[in-house]
């Protein structure tokens, strides 16, 4: 490990990822090397409960240029990154996934870009993704078009986790007190100087997603709730909505009862007590998923702890941020 800060770290978080680990290292190291400049790549064990922490020992022997850091626990992608984030030493930090579906060929053009245009961020973005799933596109496409309505234009289409951050923007999201941001969000809103290079996801290089459709539900509802307060406002439309009804439905059964018909109207009443019972309830929800992020910033836990970091092992105290 060079003592000197690398011009560039490299951090992956990996989730039982022990399938993928030998290929990755097969194809990032010659691109790293070939980049030329001093670099550390620190991987991020997030609490994997399969051959990951041994597969990377092995590979720390042979590769000088790489730490590893242990989560005590799985702390979910984006509290590993928060951890790999605020840890790497580079002047630059790109974050990319460990299963080679963002190419580390890209690194090179990206720290290129940045350093040719003065850039403090540039996003990997996806030109093609046609290798993923009709669902995952699908539900990826409605992702990105939500959240660029509630977050603003500035989150750039297609852009997940893999991009270059400067020093700078990471001092930067290292002042916010939120634990583990949601990046994709966040990093745009910070609104620094960026730029883009796209490149072509491939497919999983082995091994099976470690996003199931509930951490992809669990991220879509931390992106609205940490960025938006619309859902909140939805009550009051409702309600209002209820009330101007309700005065129509009012008008209405003092014309029927002065008219002397007040019989019938069981459908109606049945279908405004399941409407407004359930409009309730939404309402409620989305209030709870509010009250619980105000629970978790007063708790203030972090959102992670590290086990060990390669340089200084045997690190017990809690994440320092
Ligand atoms: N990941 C993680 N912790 C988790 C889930 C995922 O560190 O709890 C990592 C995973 O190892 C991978 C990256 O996050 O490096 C993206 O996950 P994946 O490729 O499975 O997601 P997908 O590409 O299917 O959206
Ligand atoms: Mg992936």
């Amino acid at each position: 490990m060079p003592d000197v800060e690398p011009t560039l770290s490299v951090v992956i978080p990996m989730y039982n990822e022990e399938a993928v680990i030998p290929l990755l290292v097969a194809r990032l190291r010659p691109a790293l090397d070939r980049i030329g400049e001093d670099y550390e790549v620190v991987a991020v064990d997030d609490g994997s409960s399969d051959a990951t922490a041994a597969v990377l020992a092995g590979q720390l022997r042979q590769w000088p240029q790489l730490r590893v850091i242990r989560l005590r626990r799985n702390s979910g992608h984006q509290s590993a990154l928060t951890a790999g984030l605020y840890r790497a030493r580079g002047s630059y930090v790109v974050s990319i996934d460990a299963d080679l579906q963002d190419p580390p060929e890209v690194i090179e053009e990206m720290l290129n870009l940045a350093r040719r245009d003065n850039l403090d961020i540039v996003y990997g973005v996806r030109n093609d993704r046609s290798t993923d799933s009709p669902f995952k596109r699908s539900t990826a496409g409605l992702y990105y078009w939500l959240m660029r309505r509630l977050a603003g234009k500035s989150v750039p289409r297609q852009a997940g986790d893999f991009r270059l951050l400067s020093r700078v923007s990471i001092e930067a999201l290292r002042e916010l007190p939120e634990p583990a941001p949601v990046y994709r969000l966040v990093v745009p809103w910070l609104g620094f100087p960026s730029g883009e290079v796209g490149f072509f996801r491939e497919k999983r290089a082995a091994g099976s997603t470690k996003y199931p459709l509930s951490k992809m539900v669990r991220l879509t509802v931390d992106s609205v709730t940490s960025f938006s307060s619309a859902p909140l406002r939805l009550a009051t439309w409702l309600g209002l909505v209820g009330v101007l009804t309700c005065l129509g439905l009012l008008v209405y059964s003092v014309a029927a009862q002065v008219a002397g018909h007040t019989v019938p109207g069981w459908t109606s009443m049945i279908v405004a007590v399941v409407f407004l019972g359930a409009c309730q309830l939404l309402c409620l929800g989305l209030l709870g998923e509010y009250v619980a992020r105000i629970y978790q910033a007063v708790q203030g836990r972090p959102a992670y702890f590290v086990a060990s970091d390669s340089p200084d092992k045997k690190l017990s105290q809690p994440a320092q941020r």
